[in-house]
């Protein structure tokens, strides 16, 4: 799990905006300005099924990082979360 999603600074932040074009979703913010420090991606591949294979991208760590428990769902209420 990204741990982007319980952080304060998702919906400004250019690391994760990178995130959400690696998953193909939209954008919380289209022209974020937040520049957090050293996030580290853990890039993992995954098994699709029928021989196909994606590409998981999550941030684990950062020194940026501010909890706020629930930041994306209070930004997308009813939406699931991404994994
Ligand atoms: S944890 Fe780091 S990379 Fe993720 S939203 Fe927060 S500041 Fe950005």
């Amino acid at each position: 799990m990204c741990i982007c999603v319980d952080c304060h600074w998702v919906d400004h932040c250019q690391a994760y905006h990178a995130v959400e074009r690696q998953h193909g979703v939209d954008h919380l913010c289209a022209d974020p300005s937040f520049v957090p420090q050293s996030p580290r991606i853990h890039v993992s591949v995954i098994d699709l099924g029928a021989g196909q294979a994606g590409v998981e991208w999550d941030v684990r760590r950062c020194d940026s990082f501010e909890a706020e428990s629930g930041r994306w769902l209070l930004l997308r209420p009813g939406q699931v979360l991404p994994t």
